[in-house]
């Protein structure tokens, strides 16, 4: 028998999300994010199970969309960050993408470049996430370059991003939202703005394109969830099983450190998976799992290859039984990864993105 460890990816929990993103604004176009080996779960196969659902797709280097475009994926993409050295316009030209551009030399760079066929260009702007983009007084001139610059730009869109859409407090993104209508306005620009929370939440960030990831993977982005969030589906179930159960007395210490001593006889289970998969070592005493489809909990420090669970209230639980880390168990019991995050002091992302190339993807 193999490690039972696996990340099992259920495609169509992945278009079901992609359905309710693209539901919540159709008359907007929604394309997927699937930069960072699609959020873990493998650009490759997500492109495939999206193909002829989304329009588009949106990465974060040539490198993710060389691979896409070699695998044989014919949908535009965008490249969010653009190019990070003029030399790559000749490849965003032969792998057919659209672009950002965000500073001055991108701009210098592709209106000195000779493309057999102007490029789809979306110029970002910083409406107050302070990372990526041109400033709201620099865009109209740097918008209007681009127009003239019908040899080289087509397409021209108004990207930007939003940094506290999942937030409770709406104060900043109306902020953002406010600068971004005024250029929209004056410019008449066609907009890409909304991400995952801004899709579930703020309808009036809808632009002509809507640019969600983390939802399409089945996390709730929003600090308080909603009718729709409730509705997406796990795509990534992170199962494992026991290998091994041990038998403690009260007052006896598991794993590095006895971080956790059994407060009552206690039975152990030892599972595989650890930090060199990509499970957060932060996680707590306490983090849920799934065990046999029950809720059971982490107890003493995660170490590479295992960590430690308390079943002393599962008494079916044994060697072979499943452990889902987070995902769906095979009783239909769901663990959301978000929750899973809250416990290790992180979000849903890092965990997703984490894991690593040992784990293997098996997909549905
Ligand atoms: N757009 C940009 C520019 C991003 O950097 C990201 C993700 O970090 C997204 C869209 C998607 O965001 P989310 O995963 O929160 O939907």
């Amino acid at each position: 028998m193999s490690r039972p460890l696996n990340a099992d990816i259920d495609l169509d929990a992945l278009r079901h999300n992609y359905r309710l993103a693209r539901g919540l604004a159709p008359h907007s176009r929604t394309l997927a994010v699937l930069k960072a080996d699609g959020y873990g779960h493998g650009a490759i196969a997500c492109a495939r199970a999206l193909d002829g659902l989304a329009p588009a797709f949106a990465v974060a280097s040539l490198e993710e969309a060389a691979s896409l475009r070699m695998a044989g994926i014919t949908t535009p993409i965008v490249l969010m960050e653009g190019i990070f050295e003029a030399s790559e316009l000749g490849d965003v030209e032969a792998l057919n993408l659209w672009m950002a551009v965000h500073s001055d030399w991108q701009v210098e760079a592709l209106l000195a470049y000779r493309p057999a066929h102007p490029i789809p260009v979306w110029l970002k702007v910083d409406s107050g996430m302070h990372r990526l983009g041109f400033a709201p007084h620099r865009a109209e001139a740097v918008w209007a370059r681009l127009a003239a610059a019908s040899a080289q730009a087509c397409d021209l869109h108004l990207m930007s991003h939003f940094a506290t859409a999942d937030a409770m407090e709406p104060g900043y993104f109306h902020q953002q939202m406010a600068v971004l209508s005024k250029l929209a306005e004056r410019l008449d620009a066609p907009l890409c703005l909304a991400n995952s929370p801004a899709t579930l939440a703020w309808p009036q960030a809808y632009g002509a394109w809507n640019r969600p990831g983390v939802m399409l993977y089945g996390s709730d982005p929003l600090e308080a969830s909603n009718a729709t969030s409730r509705q997406l589906r796990p795509v990534m179930t992170l199962r494992s099983a026991i290998i091994a159960v041990q038998t403690l007395a009260a007052g006896e210490p598991v794993g590095y450190g006895g971080r956790w001593k059994a407060p009552r006889p206690s039975r152990i289970a030892v599972v595989a998976g650890g930090y060199g998969d990509g499970y957060d070592r932060h996680a707590a005493d306490g983090t849920p799992v799934l065990v046999a489809g029950r809720r059971a909990a982490l107890v003493g420090k995660v170490s590479m290859d295992m960590l430690t669970v308390d079943i002393t209230d599962i008494p079916e639980a044994d060697i072979g039984s499943e452990v889902v880390l987070w995902g769906r168990a095979a009783t239909g019991e769901v663990l959301s990864v978000d929750e899973v995050a809250r416990h290790c002091d992180t979000i849903s992302y890092t965990l997703l993105t984490g894991v690593l190339p040992r784990v293997p993807r098996r997909y549905h």
